[in-house]
């Protein structure tokens, strides 16, 4: 063991209560293009790290460093759980994306991320959009998600992913995978819920939805014969299921006492706003799909998709989720933890594995 104590200098990044041993931190300034970012690889023992970019106007360099650890070392737990041959890391560029994305700030970035000659690979994010990661994609091949790469919007198998965990939640819950007349409250229906609320739907389940978006409620209620009810009642709906596809940290301590579902099951990311909300859904016996195992779907579609779109593999992977949540929820019960707390278990578990 290194006994190197950390200067002034350095203690921002090794003494951040974020920081996990991450293997790469790069912070990234190219001023003739406006671009300052941060690019962080938190662990390859997989392969290389895979995960997004995101262009937020951050008010502190340190919030953004925030971030880059926090999102990176997330990416790293859920590429190993997906069972992909890839590791973590995360870049954030200092930016608002309304006003200062130009394309030259985004070739400027797939510069910086053809430096690290592969150790990371870049992908969509929050702020950044397909045309924009075609920008990046001019300066380096370490990107995933663009035309030449992808097969375009990962919702699709976002939602297939999150169907095939609700199904795993009802086989261990009701003893049956079968979804028929199950119902099931969907918040949000967007890219992801709406697709899922279709499949819930040819599956036979009965769906009360929620959006702000009215217009998608309107039309969820007409093509899928779903009931509409307000969006602050979603999580309190009287449902089988309860699938958050929409804004994160919606299970808290307000919500939480309120829930009536036995599973929740949903796309949305970082739906527990605290560890103690999955103590405190686990007393009362509701059983949460630990949301970056259930909605994988989309990482798997970028990261495995081949140029010409055949999605086999993709699906194949993502139908996996199903048994990988099966596995969460019976070691949930024989270790007497929380799903989180195994799925974090199951993801080390792998990296040793590998070291
Ligand atoms: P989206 O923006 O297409 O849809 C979100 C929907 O939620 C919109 O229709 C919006 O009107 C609605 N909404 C916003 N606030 C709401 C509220 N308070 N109550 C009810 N509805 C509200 O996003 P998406 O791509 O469908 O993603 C949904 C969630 O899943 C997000 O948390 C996202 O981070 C997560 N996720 C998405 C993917 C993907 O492949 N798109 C992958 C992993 C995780």
């Amino acid at each position: 063991m290194n006994a190197f104590t950390p200067s002034l200098a350095t203690s921002a990044v090794f003494n951040h209560i974020e920081y996990d041993d991450h293997e790469d931190v790069v912070f990234v300034r190219d001023k003739k293009h406006g671009l300052f970012a941060i690019i962080a690889v938190h662990d390859t023992t997989l392969g290389p790290a895979l995960g997004g970019c995101r262009i937020w106007p951050y008010a502190t360099p340190e919030e953004a460093l925030t971030d880059a650890l926090r999102l990176s070392r997330g990416m790293t737990y859920k590429n190993a759980v997906a069972d992909l041959p890839l590791g973590g890391g995360k870049a954030v560029i200092i930016a608002d994306p309304k006003k200062d994305k130009t394309p030259e700030l985004m070739q400027a970035f797939g510069r910086h991320v053809e430096r690290l000659s592969g150790t990371y690979i870049t992908a969509e994010d929050v702020g950044v959009s397909p045309d924009d990661m075609e920008q990046v994609a001019k300066e380096t091949g370490h990107v995933r998600g663009t035309q030449a790469t992808g097969l375009g919007d990962p919702s699709p198998y976002t939602a297939l992913g999150v169907f095939c965990g609700i199904q795993a939640a009802a086989e261990h819950v009701f003893g049956s995978a079968d979804l028929t007349g199950k119902s099931v409250s969907v918040q949000g229906l967007g890219h992801v819920g709406y697709d899922l609320a279709a499949q819930l739907h040819r599956a036979g389940a009965k769906l009360v939805v929620s959006d702000i978006n009215e217009a998608a409620v309107a039309r969820a209620v007409t093509e899928l014969g779903a009931t509409a009810i307000e969006t602050a009642n979603a999580h309190a709906a009287d449902v089988d299921i309860f699938a958050p596809c929409a804004l994160g940290a919606g299970l808290n301590a307000q919500t939480v006492p309120g829930i009536r579902a036995r599973i929740i099951a949903g796309a949305a990311n970082n739906q527990l706003k605290t560890p103690d909300d999955g103590v405190a859904l686990r007393k009362r016996g509701v059983l949460y799909a630990p949301d970056y195992v259930i909605n994988a779907g989309g990482v798997i579609s970028i990261a495995l998709a081949k140029p010409g779109g055949n999605d086999t593999e993709v699906r194949a992977k993502t139908e996996a989720i199903r048994a990988t949540l099966g596995n969460i929820f019976r070691r949930s019960e024989q270790e007497n933890s929380t799903p989180e707390a195994i799925a974090d278990r199951l993801a080390h578990e792998r990296l040793q594995a590998h070291k």
